[in-house]
């Protein structure tokens, strides 16, 4: 029998293990008029503007829906139709959001490196220089389709040199690698609940550089994305615009007082670098390798190459690893056979050793004996 009435711990980049405290605050119904709620709701944005230092020049505008929803609305709130982003790529959401500015209707230019490539800043030069009529950048700060993180801040003053707009999607990185609003400039920084914050999943928020949201008005071609009206609404009524997810933004309230108690973003960060260190060397005591090196590994998630075994698919490998109570994630490359493990969440160390003994017990079972990886990594 496998423990199917226990929640499994999610080894998986938002939505993740959240903790009881976190959970329990959900336990409550909130209507959208009441005081008290839409004190929460400005005690949130006022929290997580603190977490990046940002309270002094950005405001932070949160929005309903995934993750995605607040990359689209910023893209389009703070691009003209006339604009023109060069959007830094070297996965999955970096195409994501050059592909959503496109269907903005916005010019997009890529600029593409491989998977295990960051973007440089040298890079960043170079384009800028060559093309002058590009008026945003948009970069993915922790590339959570590999774990490769981006040098924000190099490329930040990079794109300030040239007087450009940097629109930053640090969905996986906010609340655990430093950022800091008053030495890294970017127009817009957007996040979610339900990454290292650890809250529940469904609502979004954009940090965006006041001077710059305050002349957005009508840019924005969607009603529900346009983040200068939920602005505006929410600094004139302190209500949402349209019905917010109350649940979240309390459980997002909740998440945030045990994140200051644990200590804040250095906490946060050493917590997800021992996950991360626990993973790497468990992992490699049963042969696999991962996918990055560890100089542009951010301790976000690992992507490890999958046994070469005939016998390896992942669909067997993670409902076996699932039914001993830990949720894998499947890779995102292309390229290369691999599977990814989180180390964000809930979760200390001892959760991610539990997790490799149920990789190596999965192993055992499926009789593989030997984790040669697909490729030979170094
Ligand atoms: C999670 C994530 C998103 C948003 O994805 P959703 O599925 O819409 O929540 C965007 N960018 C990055 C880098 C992410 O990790």
């Amino acid at each position: 029998m496998s423990n199917h009435d226990r929640d499994p711990v999610l080894l998986t980049p938002g939505p993740l293990t959240t903790s009881l405290a976190t959970k329990t605050a959900m336990l409550r119904d909130w209507g959208s008029w009441d005081a008290a709620f839409n004190a929460v709701t400005a005690r949130v944005r006022r929290h997580l503007s603190e977490i990046i230092h940002a309270e002094e020049t950005h405001v932070c505008v949160p929005l309903q829906g995934s993750g995605t929803f607040s990359v689209e609305a910023a893209i389009n709130t703070l691009v003209p139709r006339d604009g023109h982003v060069l959007v830094l790529v070297n996965g999955a959401y970096g195409k994501r959001m050059a592909k959503l500015t496109q269907m903005m209707g916005r010019r997009a230019s890529v600029f593409e490196t491989a998977d295990d490539v960051p973007t440089t800043p040298e890079d960043v030069d170079r384009l800028l220089t060559a093309d002058r009529s590009i008026t945003h950048v948009g970069l993915i700060h922790c590339e959570t389709s590999t774990g490769i993180e981006n040098p924000l801040q190099a490329i930040a003053a990079t794109v300030a040199r040239h007087g450009k707009s940097l629109i930053v999607d640090a969905m996986s990185s906010f609340g655990a690698l430093p950022i800091d609003a008053r030495t890294t400039p970017f127009d817009a920084l957007i996040a979610a609940s339900g990454k290292c914050i650890e809250g529940p999943p469904g609502m979004g928020f954009v940090f965006v550089r006041r001077s710059v949201l305050e002349k957005c008005e009508g840019r924005c071609t969607s009603l529900a994305l346009d983040l200068y009206d939920q602005w505006v609404y929410m600094e004139k009524t302190t209500q949402w615009r349209f019905t917010p997810p109350t649940h979240v933004v309390i459980a997002l309230d909740a998440a945030l007082a045990q994140y200051r108690a644990e200590g804040g973003q250095p906490a946060r960060l050493a917590r997800y670098q021992a996950n991360c260190k626990a993973l790497l060397d468990g992992m490699r005591a049963l042969g696999f390798a991962s996918f990055l090196p560890a100089a542009i590994q951010a301790p976000i998630i690992v992507t490890f190459h999958a046994p070469a075994d005939a016998r390896y698919t992942f669909k067997a490998f993670y409902e076996s690893v699932r039914d001993k109570g830990f949720v894998l994630y499947p890779g995102k490359l292309t390229q290369v056979e691999t599977f990814r493990v989180g180390c964000i969440g809930a979760i200390t160390a001892t959760e991610i050793r539990h997790a490799v003994n149920a990789v190596a017990d999965t192993l055992a079972e499926m009789g593989i004996r030997a984790v040669t990886p697909a490729r030979a990594v170094a």
